[in-house]
């Protein structure tokens, strides 16, 4: 996961001109699902989930996923669906982000867990700064490296928003191994590379084609936070 800086793109018309729902029976999916939505959201995310890292499917589109769940809301496995959800966000760009189906319908679905279920957001009660989530919010996280880590290929959680982002994101899949393992076993033929050509004067340009290879997977936007945890002491070469 890595942060996404929402202040690159501007907010689409269509959501400023719609007033919020006054209840889930309003929502219409073609306000928050418009064209227009999604385009500005795929200039932000370049193809990439914003929860998983994956690029989407290439005959699929993505969900444009809201990070509070507008039909209810979970707080774990063992919990009812509670209504309503946080239908009043349905339209609201700050909530709205693009996921691959399988983070957002496999996992995340309705959960929303917070630190203190006591707290939820309800405008009516109290304010959403009092609401605590558990879950990794991509487009406010600054450092998701505070809260995940990777050891190779495998992901580990640093803090109870870690624990939680794995679960209902579906951070640890099966689905996840071979993508991440690419990306990895590439910078590790640029190590090996640059472990022949110690001593030689091969040695300063590989460990710059290196660098270079570790930005380039940083810049393309995939398995940023592996890349990082794994390679980005060689940064620092
Ligand atoms: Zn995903």
């Amino acid at each position: 996961m890595k942060y996404i800086d929402r202040s690159q793109v501007g907010e689409p018309a269509i959501l400023q001109e719609s007033a919020a729902p006054t209840k889930e029976e309003e929502v219409d999916d073609g306000i928050y699902g418009h064209d227009e939505v999604k385009k500005a959201l795929n200039q932000l995310q370049r193809g990439i989930c914003c929860y998983c890292e994956s690029r989407y499917n290439h005959t699929t589109f993505g969900d444009v996923e809201h990070f509070r769940p507008k039909k209810g809301y979970k707080q774990d496995e063992k919990d009812v669906l509670h209504k309503p959800g946080y239908y009043w966000l349905a339209y609201k760009w700050e909530n709205l982000m693009y996921a691959c189906e399988q983070c957002n319908r496999v996992y995340k679905h309705n959960y929303f867990p917070l630190k203190d279920r006591t707290k939820r957001f309800d405008p009516k009660v109290c304010d959403i700064s009092q609401e605590e989530p558990l879950l990794i919010n991509p487009y406010e996280e600054k450092n998701p490296e505070n809260h995940l880590t990777f050891v190779g290929t495998a992901i580990k959680p640093l803090t109870d928003k870690g624990v939680a982002s794995i679960t209902y994101y579906g951070l640890e899949r099966k689905e996840l191994d071979e993508p991440r393992q690419e990306v990895y076993n590439d910078i590790i033929a640029f190590i090996d590379a640059v472990k022949i050509a110690e001593g030689t004067s091969a040695e300063a340009p590989m460990i710059e084609k290196l660098k270079a290879r570790i930005n380039g997977k940083i810049a393309a936007g995939q398995h940023t936070l592996m890349v990082k945890s794994n390679f980005g002491k060689y940064l620092k070469v």
